[in-house]
């Protein structure tokens, strides 16, 4: 196995602005403040989240139980009603890393909210980007996650539609166009460049790979639909860290593909690079 093998790694991959810009503002807190807390973890990447925990950071589920300190709220961003009690508590002081791009699609979310139409959010309800979104459409939205979905809406009236940062294209572009058939629609197309770049790089490396590695957290929304975009062209694994790398994977491949999610840290990438490298002789 291995003589002629490549491995290739996609053109964007890994860390984009907002996890960046969120990772940093932890380490700057970490040296400033004796008690740092994050809602949550503040990015999905658990082996990320767990550098950070062994550096002091503690990750919380309710903001209740802390009483003096820092919380540095995440990349995907709060709720309104979250956001308005931490204002109120002003015991703890509050860090806001949710990304520019997130809070974009909040504040779009915020000014529709003020009109008498139905908002669709196209993306997962269960992500806490998506959840933090509905919570600024205060009782007038609604979440679509496919065209099933789509094909099944019963609203009335005239839609605006916003996406989730991290949907592909595809999938937004899809639902839009199964419901302009029966609704009058406006669209707010907030997918991030970042996703597109990473999204479009990984799909022109799979077309030309055997083997697709899509490393990034299991609970990381865009690492997933990279991992399907990567499944309609080849064969594709999804892994956290190398522990989960099966030797049998190589056989009978030429060129093997990796790229990361957004959050995923460049070190994790080195390290499954590394290992498959080792695997294949090269
Ligand atoms: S993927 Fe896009 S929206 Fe999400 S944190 Fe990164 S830059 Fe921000």
């Amino acid at each position: 196995m291995g003589k002629n093998v490549e491995i290739k790694i996609a053109a964007n991959a890994g860390f984009c602005f907002g996890v960046k810009r969120a990772i940093d503002l932890v380490e700057k807190t970490l040296k400033e403040k004796s008690e740092v807390y994050t809602l949550g973890p503040i990015i999905h990447n658990p082996q990320e989240v767990k550098r950070l925990e062994e550096k002091g950071v503690r990750s919380l589920n309710d903001v209740d139980c802390v009483k003096s300190g820092c919380i540095i709220l995440r990349t995907h961003g709060v709720s309104l009603e979250l956001r308005n009690r931490l204002e109120k508590n002003k015991t703890v002081s509050v860090i806001d890393a949710t990304c520019p791009f997130v809070k974009k699609a909040q504040d779009i979310v915020k000014d529709l909210s003020l009109q008498e139409t139905t908002i669709v959010i196209v993306g997962e309800k269960s992500h806490p980007e998506v959840e933090a979104l509905v919570s600024y459409g205060v009782g007038k939205c609604f979440v679509i996650e496919s065209r099933n979905e789509a094909f099944e809406f019963k609203g009335t009236g005239e839609l605006n539609i916003v996406s989730q940062t991290t949907q592909t294209p595809q999938n937004f572009n899809v639902i839009v166009e199964i419901l302009k058939k029966r609704f009058k629609v406006n669209i707010y197309n907030t997918i991030c460049k970042a996703t597109l770049e990473r999204q479009k790089s990984a799909e022109k490396l799979a077309k030309k790979s055997g083997l697709m590695i899509i490393i990034g957290g299991k609970n990381s929304g865009n690492t997933t639909r990279l991992a399907e975009i990567c499944k309609a062209q080849t064969k594709t694994r999804h892994i956290e860290t190398v522990d989960e790398i099966d030797d049998k994977w190589f056989e009978n491949v030429e060129t093997v593909g990796l790229t990361a999610g957004a959050s995923t840290p460049d070190s994790i990438i080195r390290s499954v690079e590394r290992m498959v490298g080792d695997i294949l002789g090269c």
